[in-house]
């Protein structure tokens, strides 16, 4: 049996190993970023869909190199937008992967992705659903109010519907159940365009427990 001492050794390295890791993560990032003037599709060619798709299936070659079919659990599920400028894994900081996604224009909490949440929190076992709106710059929402509206008329109507919608999403006998125990939280809210915050709207939870980290973290 491993002694009291050598435990807590290897729990500091762990955490030090996979903060490391998540630091390394952000610097590669922002390493990316920072050359933006950079893109692989720019080589004074005529960029057409065939050429795009190419450098994406050379990239898919890379990446397969280093595939690992994860045998880890979903632990929660995001449901976003369609929008490229953010990219949800790292909105909450899924390095490892451990969520299950859902990404549809205007985060339409529609008849189809409601049940997507429930496939995900039965199926897999999530316990968290974060639901993550961002209105004030979504182009599906200004596209909902525009003249363009008529093109998309099943998201601009489920856009409108979006209050009750939620309603009826936490009212799904399953997951009212769930959150009843104390088992599942499902949260709505917005993420800020200007800091990259995301801020609770509404939280359908009734565990004893708190997750408020208050305003100023
Ligand atoms: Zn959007």
């Amino acid at each position: 049996m491993a002694c009291k001492k050598c435990e807590k050794g290897k729990k500091i390295l762990d955490r030090g190993l996979y903060r490391t890791g998540e630091f390394l993560h952000r610097v590669a990032e922002r390493f990316q970023e920072s050359q933006c003037s950079f893109h692989w599709d720019d080589e004074g060619k005529e960029v057409t869909p065939a050429h795009i798709f190419k450098r994406m299936l050379l990239r898919n070659r890379r990446f397969s190199k280093s595939w690992i079919l994860t045998e880890k659990k979903a632990s929660a599920l995001l449901v976003g937008c369609m929008d490229y400028r953010f990219s949800l894994q790292d909105v909450f900081g899924d390095t490892r992967h451990l969520y299950d996604f859902i990404r549809v224009p205007g985060v339409v909490l529609s008849d189809e992705v409601r049940e997507g949440i429930l496939l995900s929190v039965k199926g897999h076992g999530v316990s968290v659903v974060i639901v993550i709106e961002h209105t004030d710059w979504c182009a599906m929402q200004e596209t909902s109010k525009s003249e363009e509206a008529s093109s998309y008329p099943l998201l601009s109507k489920a856009i409108g519907e979006q209050d009750a919608n939620w309603n009826k999403l936490i009212s799904v006998p399953y997951l009212k159940e769930k959150i009843d125990e104390g088992k599942l939280l499902i949260v709505r809210g917005e993420l800020e365009k200007i800091t990259g915050r995301y801020k609770v709207k509404e939280v359908a939870y009734k565990g004893e427990d708190d997750w408020d980290i208050g305003e100023d973290k």
